[in-house]
């Protein structure tokens, strides 16, 4: 039932009619996972948390998806067939209207007790099919470095940039050569003949696209990946609005969280949230990127990342998840005929995630970086605890939180704040049509809820068995 719930649901709207069907969600999976429809719904949850010394962070839960028929553009290979799509206005009236629901949260954020959190989505605030776009042309740009990079030692050398450059573009006129040479020092911006991959990333924009395939002796998946006039306009649409929301949060003192989304998105999601860090976060980590364990390459994404913060001189922010598109990101690339961008197996996830809080907590410890473990997991939760001992990280101060959903790992949670850690809930809401994406998610891993909820009554009743076993002996 619950693996088919989409579907499902899908149906059952059209036999028995929205209102119906909303009206059974909402008595049911919407009041369990969500805090209601909009900001004004939640006070009650949002009130009773914080006298449990947790905090909310308001999660606007709507969200979308490409049309399936469209085919994702993976991170791994970007698809030639990936062309200019065009964008209806309709969406990017949604985007503004979402953007101001934002601000609304970032305002509530900053009204509640403790540091504040707020969380937002890229696919709410730019069309899914530009940022699909977006991230073909992202990857194209760091396949481009790797075929540069000829005898694969993670720089480009002045010999390799010329005699790549001469099989593939079409440059004959010494002015253009001069150019080229130009570019060279461009990117070998501290003069040492050679370019990392984390300069080549940040030098090479996507603008830049368009005039580099000018030069191409053929088309290949650069040009099929370059954004055109309007695609660039409704990009700088989107930085627009995240610009606003991070203006917002670093005025009100709140972090803002950017959710980790669908992986043939994620590498436009990761770039702007890169972007607003070297921004906003020169002080205070006020912008969190989240990172998927299950996703095969986020172990090498995040040591990049934390890497680019200590050469860039910003304050490195994430939110480690191990991630919640497991059954769609298999199912879409077994259809589509794709490798897997997803680990095989739950303990190479979980063994991921480990690493990855090991590794990022070693950076609140060295660069002041902040981290929100949020997950559900006893043992990961047991295992951060004990490494922050053993770092001498101070539970309460300390720019480690612990984070989990809203209807999940309450004993968690609750024990996490009284304690003294800095422990919050993701509050989602929303109107019930548009979180239902999110709700099936919930219900997909929690049929495993079966078994979570059997834990907790099991926890709840060792707890109860020892407090009267200690009353029976006083
Ligand atoms: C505060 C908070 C914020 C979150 N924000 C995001 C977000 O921005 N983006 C996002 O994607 N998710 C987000 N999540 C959800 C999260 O990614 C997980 O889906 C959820 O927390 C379950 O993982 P866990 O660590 O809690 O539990 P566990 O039960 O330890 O792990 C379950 C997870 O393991 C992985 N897994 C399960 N079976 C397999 C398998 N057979 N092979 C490989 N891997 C497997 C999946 O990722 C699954 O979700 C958030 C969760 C929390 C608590």
């Amino acid at each position: 039932l619950v693996n088919n719930a989409d579907a499902l649901l899908k149906l059952s709207k059209r036999v028995l009619g929205s209102t119906l069907v909303n009206g059974v969600v909402k008595r049911t999976f919407f009041r369990h996972f969500c805090a209601g429809e909009s900001q004004e719904d939640i006070r009650p949850r949002m009130a009773a948390l914080y006298e449990a010394g947790i905090g909310g962070i308001l999660d606007y839960a709507a969200e979308d998806d490409v049309d399936a028929a469209a085919g994702p553009a993976s991170r791994a290979e970007p698809h030639d067939t990936v062309v200019a799509r065009t964008y209806d206005y309709d969406t990017e009236a949604a985007c503004d209207r979402h953007t101001s629901i934002f601000l609304r949260s970032i305002a509530a954020a900053a009204d509640g007790r403790g540091q504040g959190f707020a969380a937002i989505k890229l696919t709410a605030l730019g069309n899914p099919k530009l940022l699909e776009r977006v991230s073909a042309g992202l990857v194209a740009i760091r396949n481009l470095f790797s075929q540069f990079d000829l005898n694969h030692d993670n720089v480009v050398s002045h010999e390799e940039f010329e005699s790549v450059r001469n099989l593939t573009l079409l440059i004959s006129a010494d002015s253009q050569q001069a150019r080229m040479n130009q570019l060279f020092r461009y990117l070998d911006k501290d003069d040492t003949g050679v370019v990392d991959f984390l300069s080549w990333s940040r030098r090479i924009r996507l603008q830049d696209i368009p005039q580099i395939i000018k030069h191409c002796k053929a088309p290949g998946p650069l040009s099929f990946t370059a954004l055109s006039e309007e695609e660039l306009r409704l990009l700088n649409n989107l930085m627009g609005r995240l610009y606003q929301l991070a203006e917002a949060a670093a005025a009100a003192g709140v972090r803002l969280m950017v959710d980790a989304e669908h992986s043939y998105f994620q590498p436009a999601i990761d770039h702007a949230a890169m972007e607003l860090q070297r921004t906003f976060n020169k002080h205070t980590p006020t912008i969190f990127n989240t990172y998927q364990a299950v996703v095969l390459d986020s172990h090498d994404r995040i040591m990049l990342d934390m890497e680019r913060a200590r050469q860039e001189g910003f304050l490195f922010g994430a939110k480690l998840v191990r991630g919640a598109y497991l059954y769609l990101e298999r199912g879409r690339a077994k259809e589509k005929g794709y490798p897997s961008p997803v680990h095989g197996s739950i303990e190479a996830t979980h063994a991921n995630y480990d690493q990855i809080v090991e590794e990022a907590l070693g950076s609140v410890a060295a660069d002041g970086a902040e981290i929100m473990i949020a997950s559900h997991n006893q043992a990961s939760v047991e295992r951060a605890v004990a490494l922050m001992h053993e770092r001498g990280l101070d539970h309460r101060e300390a720019g480690v939180y612990f984070g989990q959903l809203l209807g999940m790992a309450d004993p968690l949670t609750f024990v996490l704040g009284a304690s003294g850690y800095r422990a919050y809930k993701y509050v989602p809401f929303g109107p019930v049509d548009e979180v239902i994406p999110y709700l099936v998610r919930r219900a997909q891993e929690n049929s495993t809820v079966l078994g979570g909820v059997q834990k907790e009554k099991s926890m709840v009743s060792a707890e109860l068995r020892r407090r009267i076993f200690r009353l029976g002996r006083t």
